[in-house]
C-alpha cells in the first residue's frame, strides 16, 4: 500500500467544524485495520531511535500514539485539555484563531533530560503542537521530532515546528 492509498482512506467533510473549514477525518483510516497498522508501521520508519517517552495530544493524538508507543516500546505521556489530569499538573495556554486554549500533563509525568517524541494526528497551523513542545521543555524534556499522520503544509505548522528546533515528519500532506 502506497502513501497515496492511505490518503483515500481519509474522507474531508466540509463546513465542520464551522462554515468554511474543510475537516480531514482520520475516523476512515482508523476503522482500516491494516490502513491504521501501516500507518504505524510508516511513522515508526521515520523514527531513527525509539524516545524515552511519546506525548500524545488529545485526542486523536492518544490512538496514533499509544499505537506508536507499543509498536517503539516506550511509554505514553497525556498532553490533555485543561481539567483532566487527575493529578498536581503544569500547563500552557496558547492562542487560537479566535480565543485560547490550554493543554495540561501530570507535572511529574517526565523527568529532565527525557527524549519525547511528540504525536498527534494532523499538523495545521501548528499551535498546538508548538505549546506541547514549549510544556514539554519547560518540564526539562528534550523535544526533537514530533510525528503527525497528516500535515497541512499551507497552514505552516511543519514550518514553524522546525524553526523551533524540532523535526518534523507526516505521512501523508
Ligand atoms: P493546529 O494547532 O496545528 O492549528 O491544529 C492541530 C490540532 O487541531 C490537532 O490537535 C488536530 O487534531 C486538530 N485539527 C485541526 N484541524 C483538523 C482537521 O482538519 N482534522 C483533524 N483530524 N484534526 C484537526
Amino acid at each position: 500500500m502506497k502513501n497515496a492509498d492511505l490518503a483515500a482512506l481519509i474522507r474531508t467533510i466540509p463546513d465542520y467544524p464551522k462554515p468554511g473549514i474543510q475537516f480531514r477525518d482520520i475516523t476512515t483510516l482508523l476503522l482500516d485495520g491494516p490502513g491504521f497498522a501501516l500507518s504505524i508501521e510508516r511513522m515508526a520508519a521515520e523514527i531513527a531511535s525509539p524516545p524515552d517517552l511519546i506525548a500524545g495530544i488529545e485526542a486523536r493524538g492518544f490512538l496514533f500514539g499509544a499505537a506508536l508507543a507499543h509498536r517503539l516500546g516506550c511509554g505514553i505521556l497525556l498532553l490533555r485539555k485543561q481539567n483532566k489530569l487527575p493529578g498536581r499538573v503544569t500547563g500552557i495556554n496558547y492562542a487560537l484563531e479566535y480565543g485560547h486554549d490550554r493543554i495540561e500533563m501530570h507535572a511529574d509525568a517526565v523527568q529532565p533530560g527525557q527524549s519525547v517524541l511528540l504525536v498527534d494526528d494532523l499538523i495545521a497551523t501548528g499551535g498546538t503542537a508548538l505549546a506541547g513542545t514549549e510544556l514539554l521543555r519547560s518540564a526539562g524534556a528534550k523535544v526533537a521530532h514530533a510525528a503527525f499522520a497528516i500535515d497541512l503544509p499551507d497552514l505552516g505548522g511543519a514550518a514553524r515546528l522546525r524553526a523551533n528546533g524540532v523535526d518534523v515528519t507526516a505521512l501523508m500532506a
